[in-house]
């Protein structure tokens, strides 16, 4: 269950990391900041527990929570720019890391994403059969379950 392994890096390669245990689950956010921070029309995250995955070098990465309470904090490689890594702290929760499906190596071993949240914010039409929750409570929520059902299931990558 738990040898699954994975490489991941920012766009240019500087910022590297690695996993060594199974995805917590995957999602779509549609939310604004995670647009501007992916550049891109939505992201398209995997979540993982923070004792799986070994960061990126320290000064590597700069982190910024764009938020607040600042829960989640948003890290982008000094040398691209680009979104490469994120962790989110909300006590007493264990500390869960969040990558940009993309910095993974090989995407093919990683879960289907299973929602979409914050689809209130979606630029684009989405066509698939995701449950798709609106707005910041609802999504707040849905999101937290997940979190929840995926740390007391264990780790399985589905
Ligand atoms: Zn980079
Ligand atoms: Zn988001």
């Amino acid at each position: 269950m738990n040898d699954i392994s994975l490489n991941g890096h920012c766009s240019c390669g500087e910022a590297k990391f690695n996993v060594n245990g199974a995805p917590l689950f995957r999602a779509f956010c549609n939310c604004t900041i995670c647009q501007a921070y992916n550049q891109a029309s939505f992201a398209d995250i995997t979540l993982f527990r923070s004792r799986d995955v070994v960061m990126p070098q320290e000064g590597s990465v700069v982190f910024k929570a764009h938020r607040f309470p600042p829960i989640l904090h948003r890290g982008t490689c000094v040398s691209c720019g680009k979104a490469t890594i994120e962790y989110l702290q909300a006590f007493p929760m264990p500390r869960i890391i969040i990558v940009p499906s993309n910095n993974i190596d090989d995407k093919a071993l990683l879960p289907e994403p299973s929602i979409h949240i914050f689809y209130d914010k979606s630029v684009a039409d989405i066509q698939d059969d995701l449950p798709k929750y609106r707005g910041y409570p609802a999504s707040q929520l849905a999101f937290g379950r997940k979190v929840m059902a995926a740390l007391f299931r264990g780790t399985q990558a589905t």
